[in-house]
């Protein structure tokens, strides 16, 4: 499928996603390095990733998901398929004890959030220049702590764009 037949066929069936064609990645990597993706994209909830998720499955498209782009380095070729990026998912609240942060929130949001609730657990986040999506991916940690040792639980999207909610095992760093 041609980029126009797939920003044609997007249009129709997910039409509130802000869709760009050939956007140049480089200003959303750490880096400042790196091409452009075919098609970008900026799910505004939850729902609306999920369909992108599905779109992106149903036609065989490939999907790479860009967080804060502070682990990536993107070549210049750029990338082909469709680029998800979550920031807009960027919720932070609390509930209880714990805290609920989407996907596209800066995990030193989120640990400055927790800091002025007064909450203890994410104090080794606090220069860690990722999202809580990028952090979750590659389990980031510092100063002896890491993301596994504070998840609780976690609601994910598969390739598919299914919602799973999964809890963390008792074993140190897995989710089931
Ligand atoms: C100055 C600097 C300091 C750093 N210090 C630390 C440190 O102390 N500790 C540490 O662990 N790391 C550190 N990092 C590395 C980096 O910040 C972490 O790995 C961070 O978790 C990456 O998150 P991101 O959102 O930037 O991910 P990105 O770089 O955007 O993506 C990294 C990978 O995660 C995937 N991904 C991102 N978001 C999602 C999502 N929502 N769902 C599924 N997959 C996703 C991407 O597809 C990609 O494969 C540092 C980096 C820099 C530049």
């Amino acid at each position: 499928m041609y980029i126009t037949q797939i920003v044609e066929q997007l249009k129709q069936e997910i039409p509130t996603l802000i869709v760009k064609v050939e956007e140049d990645l480089a200003p959303y990597t750490f880096t400042k390095t790196g091409g452009k993706a075919d098609l970008f994209v900026m799910p505004t909830s939850h729902n609306l990733a999920a369909k992108t998720l599905a779109f992106a499955y149903a036609n065989q498209i490939p999907l790479t998901i860009l967080g804060n782009g502070s682990n990536l380095i993107i070549k210049d070729g750029g990338i082909r398929g469709i680029v998800m990026y979550l920031d807009a998912l960027h919720a932070i609240k609390r509930e209880g004890t714990k805290v609920i942060a989407g996907c596209g929130a800066k995990i030193i949001d989120v640990s400055r959030f927790a800091l002025a609730e007064s909450l203890s657990g994410l104090e080794f986040a606090c220069g860690i220049p990722g999202s809580v999506g990028g952090a979750l991916y590659m389990n980031a940690g510092a100063y002896g702590g890491e993301i596994s040792d504070v998840l609780i639980e976690a609601t994910v999207l598969t390739v598919s764009g299914e919602l799973l909610h999964l809890k963390k095992r008792s074993t140190r760093g897995k989710i089931s």
